[in-house]
């Protein structure tokens, strides 16, 4: 009855926040609960740019239960397209879970999302457009073409795919410098984050899965792209990876991240927008970064809540603690210019069981509190929708997201203090606005005008 349940609450959430478009509400779902692929689907996505594993999972299921062709073929994004509501182009992350009453098939005239509704129900008001028997199509398909830099490998044999993958419809470049993370184990790891584990799985996988990339393996990937990337599609370029919690190679967090920027911007000067997604940093560390060669600085803070944040990132309240990562991104405000400070948060966590917000009355009212800290000063977080993720400490706890409703009252909220304090659209995430947003992992773009 999952589906059916999915069908209603759907069509009520679509009546009841009618400012907010459908397509962000179904985009905001399909985060939550993911996709499967019929076998037929997955054959016609085998020519389509594959899903990278760029840092996380962001899948509801292991890699060892999915087929070897969901392993290898199903693609970084697709994109909701036409279809009974004649929806406008909204690109959207794919995360596997076979589970999920969310289907991509393959019928005559291409791919198409259907909800599977069963037992039938009779049309609601909105009713989408019904196909006979017990699924409904929602809209058309697009996939991401495969780039040509992908078919052309580093001299040391690495796919680019490994070391510089794209993701945002070919606008982010996605360089995951470290694919693991100093915070170690349930007493230090975000509880709702699967880098340690995602990387162990991948390599039992067999796939190539790069732990710690070299700058000259970066820069060799970008030389590809930049040769291949006639249309320059990318415009970005994100370094990131797991904290470092003391020393990698003998450097701090910052002086390790800032030497990738500085050789990019050496061999590359102005190709890219450099972003550095990192901790909340010291005053020095910021400095560093910013003369290094990033333009964009993101001190993720997931969470709003004091107590939450202590109870789902017990490795940064220990080394950092929340009233520091705050005033540090404070601080990155003063080095950046606050419009180039962008925090992110994880949304959802604030519902999570058991430490988190029973309702989401309370919910919101915390988030909101924290987006109108931050919006006030000039600088606008942004946020990611949470995937269970399994092998995360909160799924352990947590066998299903929050509500769809929570997700779409987030997108309202955030829209309303945004507006509120007559913000820019945050730089590095290219157009906002329906059909034209290429955020993948919320749909926080895809309403902003
Ligand atoms: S700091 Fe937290 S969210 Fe970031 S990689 Fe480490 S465990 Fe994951």
């Amino acid at each position: 009855m999952q589906a059916a349940s999915t069908f209603n609450t759907l069509s009520t959430l679509a009546e009841r926040y009618s400012d907010i478009p459908r397509e962000a509400i179904l985009k905001s779902d399909l985060l939550r609960l993911g996709v499967s692929f019929s076998p037929e689907a997955l054959k016609a996505c085998a020519q389509a740019k594959p899903k990278s594993y760029f840092i996380f999972s962001f899948d509801r299921t292991e890699q060892k239960d999915l087929s070897p062709e969901e392993r290898r073929v199903v693609p970084e994004e697709i994109a909701l397209i036409g279809g009974p509501y004649d929806f406008k182009r909204t690109i959207v992350s794919v995360r596997i879970n076979p589970g999920s009453p969310y289907r991509i098939t393959h019928k005559e005239e291409g791919l198409i999302l259907s909800l599977r509704i069963s037992p039938p129900i009779p049309p609601l008001g909105l009713g989408v457009g019904r196909e006979g028997g017990d699924i409904e199509k929602i809209c058309d398909i697009l996939l991401p073409s495969f780039p040509e830099y992908y078919g052309t490998p580093l001299s040391n044999g690495k796919p680019v795919s490994d070391i510089a993958p794209t993701i945002e419809w070919g606008y982010l470049i996605y360089l995951t410098i470290f694919r693991l993370c100093q915070y170690f184990g349930a007493e230090e790891e975000c509880q709702f984050c699967d880098i340690n584990h995602n990387y162990r799985q991948q390599k039992a996988e067999g796939r190539p899965y790069t732990g710690i990339k070299s700058i000259s393996e970066i820069l060799e990937a970008l030389s590809i792209i930049h040769e291949k990337d006639r249309e320059k599609s990318s415009r970005t370029y994100t370094v990131t990876g797991g904290s470092i919690t003391t020393k990698l190679q003998g450097m701090n967090e910052a002086e390790f991240y800032a030497q990738y920027a500085r050789a990019i911007e050496e061999k590359f000067p102005g190709r890219w927008l450099g972003k550095a997604v990192v901790q909340g940093l010291p005053e020095s560390e910021i400095q560093l970064l910013k003369d290094s060669g990033y333009k964009i600085y993101h001190p993720n803070y997931e969470v709003w809540d004091k107590r939450i944040f202590a109870a789902l990132c017990p490795g940064k309240e220990r080394y950092v603690g929340r009233n520091e990562w705050i005033r540090r991104i404070l601080a990155g405000a003063k080095i950046f210019g606050p419009e180039r400070v962008i925090p992110n948060f994880v949304a959802g966590i604030e519902m999570s069981k058991p430490h988190g917000f029973g309702t989401i009355d309370e919910a919101m009212a915390s988030t909101a509190e924290g987006l109108d800290f931050f919006m006030s000063q000039g600088i606008c977080p942004r946020f990611t929708v949470w995937c269970v993720e399994p092998n995360t400490e909160l799924s352990r706890t947590n066998a299903e997201p929050p509500p769809l409703e929570y997700y779409v009252r987030l997108l309202q909220v955030y829209r309303e203090i945004f507006r509120k304090y007559k913000l820019p659209v945050p730089p590095g995430y290219g157009e906002a606005g329906l059909g034209k947003a290429v955020f993948s992992v919320s749909a926080f773009m895809d309403v902003l005008s």
